[in-house]
């Protein structure tokens, strides 16, 4: 990251927490921009089309969930994180806002090095999508140990292949595409639903078991995320 070239926004109502992420953030080098409200935060948005959104849930006018969707609807928006903000303990809010569109997110209150953790992390994963071009056919994760390749079907754990069967095999890669990523399991239905597979929460469950036991020692890789869905480990 190229200090002071990347911008943030910041969509919040509450005047000391923008102000707490805005001090942050700029430590970290970038400039921030903070939105009050939904309506202004999505203007915001369209008109800089920032590095990263740090996205309140309960906002005034429109909702942190109905900015988010409408980030997503806009051309382009693809690539820009959205970290959204949400007090803690509410697991529906996180899996709305996950299918919202966002990224990640973060509950109030949270530490200093959270937020810069997973502002960093979010900034570190868009430019190696940008530079690996992650959704090509072939892909190398975990240092190498896995290789997913989507043109062959085929999946290789050292050098070994893997027997996974379709729906697996697709599961597999919708949450290795974006390692670090949480997914629920409504997206992961959604992303590998059709081709014969009926998908219920409880068989991505099962799938999920399966996949691990097959992966043997990068298993641990498809990680669960408590109330929430699994994510593909950036590292082991
Ligand atoms: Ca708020």
């Amino acid at each position: 990251m190229t200090p002071g070239t990347h911008l943030a926004v910041v969509v919040e109502d509450e005047p000391e927490i923008a102000e707490l992420i805005r001090f942050h953030l700029e430590q970290l080098g970038l400039q921030v921009q903070v939105a009050s409200d939904g309506r202004r935060g999505l203007e915001l948005v369209k008109s800089v089309s920032p590095a990263v959104l740090l996205l309140d849930l309960m906002l005034p006018d429109l909702s942190g969930l109905q900015v988010c969707q409408r980030v997503r609807a806009l051309p382009g928006s693809a690539s820009i994180p959205i970290i959204m903000v949400t007090a803690k303990g509410t697991e529906a809010d996180i899996v709305a806002g996950l299918e919202a569109g966002a990224d990640d997110y973060l509950t109030k209150p949270f530490s200093p090095r959270v937020l810069v953790a997973r502002v960093q992390a979010a900034l570190r994963r868009v430019e190696r999508e940008h530079e690996a071009g992650i959704d090509t056919d072939r892909t190398g994760l975990l240092e190498g140990r896995l290789l997913i390749d989507l043109g062959r079907h085929v999946v290789l754990v050292d050098g070994k292949p893997i027997e996974l069967t379709i729906t697996e095999f697709q599961l597999l890669h919708y949450l290795a595409s974006r390692p670090g990523f949480v997914r629920t399991r409504d997206q992961i239905i959604a992303a590998v639903h059709g081709r014969n597979t009926i998908l219920s929460s409880r068989t991505v469950d099962v799938h999920v078991t399966a996949i691990r036991r097959k992966l043997g020692g990068v298993g641990v890789a498809v990680e669960t995320v408590r109330g929430v869905g699994y994510r593909f480990s950036e590292a082991l």
